[in-house]
């Protein structure tokens, strides 16, 4: 097919990472196993980094970018895949190592997709994407340490307004726990208390660095920030409590202590959806399936083309995306 069809390609300028749009032909496309036409990408944090060139994500280049796709198998030189056959894909090197979905068109490795759950539409998986994939990983990793149970006090989401906090604090609502929700937006609490969130915190009080060991209060928690945020986070877990730390966006350091480890046996469990397991993967996304609210899912989603991304990539890297947006890519 000498069709073209557009797509968001990083090169390399001067040294560093510049997206821009281009024109592919399916020729040009690596040469994996699986032809998917693309519905949906969607736009995560690590996107918004990629295509505003805030952050070196692609580590070869020209990169298509877009961690995420959800689309229908075109044609498959792998048994496992057959044409019609609806997928997803997050992760697994995309935009990094791997070309990604923002793209009309994508080959890929037959084994990094995933049949696209009957729960959800092609659409819903996108509003998922790897953000709140990453947040039923995150569930799924304090529930499997098996210290927190719903009921059992409150449990934290930090960077809730997020893409990784809102589906965190409405699976985990769902589930029955009390949420605590920190953010550093006081006009999303309404949109908050809607996915289930009954109490908040101001980011900046977590950000400031304290006492190693502070007053307990979180029997569990999932942060996407890091940094001082972790640091206090750690240090305000109730004994015997886990957190799940899976993000930076406020930072990739940890000016933490051993303290709330040793003395009060905290767990820091370390989340990774880019590689983990496709067994964790179904996992997660049955988590998904089972227990996040479709109304909340609704009420997450913005869809914008992909011609906005450029605009849209340095408004989640400021910090001023609510909830999550899939990117039209036809
Ligand atoms: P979003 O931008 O949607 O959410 C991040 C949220 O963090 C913001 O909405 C904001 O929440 C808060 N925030 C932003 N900047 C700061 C800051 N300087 N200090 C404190 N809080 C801040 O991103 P995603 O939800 O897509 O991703 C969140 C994080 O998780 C990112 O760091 C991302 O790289 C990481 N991630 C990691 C994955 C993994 O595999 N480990 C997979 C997916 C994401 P609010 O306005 O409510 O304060």
């Amino acid at each position: 097919m000498s069709e073209t069809f557009t797509a968001i390609v990083v090169d390399t300028v001067d040294g560093k990472p510049k997206a821009g749009f281009r024109q592919l032909t399916l020729d040009d496309l690596p040469d994996n196993d699986v032809l998917v036409e693309i519905a949906y990408s969607t736009l995560n944090y690590k996107d918004g980094l990629a295509v505003s060139g805030k952050g070196r994500i692609a580590r070869r280049t020209p990169m298509v970018a877009g961690a995420d796709l959800a689309g229908t198998v075109v044609s498959s030189r792998s048994p496992l895949w057959k044409p019609g056959d609806k997928v997803v894909l997050n992760g697994f090197g995309m935009s990094e190592t791997e070309w990604g979905g923002y793209s009309r068109f994508q080959k890929v490795k037959a084994e990094w997709l995933m049949a696209l759950p009957d729960a959800f539409t092609l659409e819903q998986a996108m509003v998922i994407g790897t953000a709140g994939y990453t947040a039923a990983l995150c569930v799924d990793a304090l529930e499997d340490w098996g210290v927190i149970k719903p009921g059992d006090g409150e449990v934290l989401v930090t960077g809730a307004a997020g893409g990784v906090g809102s589906v965190a604090v409405s699976l985990l609502a769902a589930k029955g726990y009390r949420v605590t929700a920190s953010t550093g937006r006081p006009e999303t609490h309404d949109y908050l208390a809607s996915l289930g969130a009954s109490a908040f915190v101001d980011r900046a009080s977590l950000a400031e660095k304290g006492a190693p060991l502070q007053k307990e209060r979180w029997s569990g928690a999932v942060d996407s920030v890091g940094s001082t945020t972790l640091a206090t986070v750690l240090s305000q877990t109730v004994y015997g409590g886990a957190v799940a730390a899976c993000g930076l966006a406020g930072g990739a350091d940890l000016p933490a202590t051993v303290l709330p480890h040793i003395l009060r046996g905290v767990a820091l469990l370390g989340v990774d959806s880019v590689f983990a397991p496709m067994a964790k993967r179904e996992r997660a996304w049955r988590t998904l399936a089972d227990h996040l609210d479709r109304a909340h899912l609704a009420a997450l989603t913005t869809v914008e083309p992909m011609s906005k991304l450029p605009e849209l990539a340095d408004a989640i890297v400021a910090g001023q995306i609510r909830g999550r947006v899939v990117i039209d890519v036809s």
